[in-house]
């Protein structure tokens, strides 16, 4: 064996050292966009009364259309993250006290956390195996008469199988509530995401496909939860009588409006988002061919009707085949590779197992975040009704602790050579599995 060969993990040279590039994508149009907003003065509209007003100013209202427009749907309220769109979203829903809420267990935690907010009930259904998101069947098999609302995780950028989803609300008189933080511009048998479900809600954390810094969209076809999300991003109960809302629930509103600079730059980003994600597509394409046929390692299983926009490219490792675990296998190829520009502290991009199943946190397992233990959560645990345990997702809990490499190497930015160092590493550490063995 040269040197050359050893791996970096045992004291070999590393594939590379030099950073790989930002992935940024704020140019001369958002810092146009931005200035716009400054030079007119005002970088909020909101007012939080009946008036016109109410509905934010001339770059929010702006953004909202065309973001409607871009997804197919009436109605786009923006808010000022994903975390407070889901919120309003359950609200809007009208989840009440004890209500369940059916949720991936296998996703950012706001997903799940949003039910609780309205003393609802979360009840985590396991996730498919291939495609990583809650299924018709999964969804099924925790129906119960006190089932309210379903919010289906497009996790990694490919949508939920939704038409089998919304035949079984249909059927229960459910509403759904896609998560699509992770899938924006994803397609479902040619429809967008958001556009699938009752109401679709949207990130523009830093971290996502287009950003705002912060900020968030919930999209709806339906006029009377647009109304309510209008209503609970802007301190609903300021207006609910001059407005003449007669159904009060959930009505106490929050703050959840977006700035109009934010909404400014989102609009270029929304020009830009298309073009990016066909850089990511493309970098995947690239990534794929030359790792596919790596023993143990299975490239993401996209869906006949969705398609993937890759927020995250998420593998499949199989131990058995290479005999070497996931965790020196993946600590072998991070040792062959740099970290990135603007996310230094995070090392390189690549990762095992996602996000721990969520039932696993503490304000699931002890039940006791919003009123002690008086909480529904609580009291449906103590009643035998809700179960966090561990063993309640096997599918997501195998994902998580064996199975899935994650990582966000394909991002825009990244250049031939950059995506062949990637390859590089993965090669060099496949030729040398037996020093890993050892
Ligand atoms: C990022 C993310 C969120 C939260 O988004 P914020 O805008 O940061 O609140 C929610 N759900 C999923 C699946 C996410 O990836």
């Amino acid at each position: 064996m040269t040197s050359s060969s050893t791996l970096a993990l045992l004291g070999g040279k590393p594939v590379r050292t030099r950073l790989f590039p930002a992935y940024s994508v704020i140019g001369e149009e958002e810092k146009a966009a931005a200035a716009r907003v400054l030079d007119s003065g005002i970088l909020s509209r909101f007012l939080g009364a009946w008036h016109p007003d109410f509905f934010g100013g001339p770059e929010v209202q702006a953004f909202e259309q065309q973001w409607a427009a871009l997804s197919q749907v009436k109605h786009a309220i923006s808010v000022n993250s994903c975390t407070s769109g889901l919120y309003a979203a359950i609200g809007a829903a009208g989840v009440q006290i004890g209500d369940e809420v059916i949720v991936s267990p296998y996703t950012m935690a706001a997903s799940a956390t949003a039910a609780p907010v309205f003393n609802g009930v979360p009840v985590f259904a396991d996730i498919d195996p291939d495609t990583y998101c809650i299924s018709a069947e999964t969804i099924r098999a925790r129906i119960t008469e006190r089932t309210r609302a379903i919010v289906v995780v497009h996790i990694f950028g490919q949508c939920a199988d939704m038409d089998p989803i919304m035949e079984l609300a249909r059927e229960h008189r459910l509403v759904v509530i896609e998560d699509c933080a992770q899938a924006p511009f994803a397609t479902y048998k040619g429809r967008p995401a958001g556009s699938l479900g009752h109401m679709g809600v949207f990130s523009l954390n830093y971290h996502k496909h287009i950003h705002t810094g912060e900020g968030g969209m919930v999209t709806t076809n339906d006029d009377r939860f647009a109304e309510r999300l209008q209503l609970i991003r802007n301190h609903a109960e300021a207006v609910v009588e001059k407005k003449g809302v007669s159904d009060l629930s959930n009505m106490i509103g929050f703050n959840f409006r977006l700035g109009e600079i934010e909404a400014a730059i989102g609009r270029e980003q929304l020009n830009k988002g298309p073009g990016l994600i066909e850089q990511r597509k493309e970098n995947v394409r690239y990534l794929e061919n030359r790792l596919s046929g790596l023993p143990g390692l299975r490239m993401p299983v996209v869906g006949a009707a969705q398609d993937h926009v890759y927020y995250i490219h998420v593998m499949d490792y199989d131990a058995q085949v290479t005999g070497v675990t996931r965790e020196k296998l993946v600590q072998a190829i991070k040792a062959e590779l740099p970290a990135t520009e603007l996310r230094e502290g995070e090392g390189p991009l690549l990762n095992m197992g996602y996000v721990r199943p969520l039932y696993m946190l503490p304000l699931f397992r002890q039940a006791a975040a919003t009123m002690g233990h008086a909480s529904p959560m609580a009291r449906a645990v103590a009643a035998g009704q809700v179960s966090y345990q561990d063993g309640l997702c096997p599918n997501a809990e195998r994902a998580h602790y064996t199975r899935v490499i994650t990582h966000e190497l394909m991002r825009p930015g990244m250049q031939q050579q950059d995506l062949d160092d990637v390859v590089a590493a993965f090669h060099k550490v496949w030729e040398n599995l037996d020093q890993l063995r050892a």
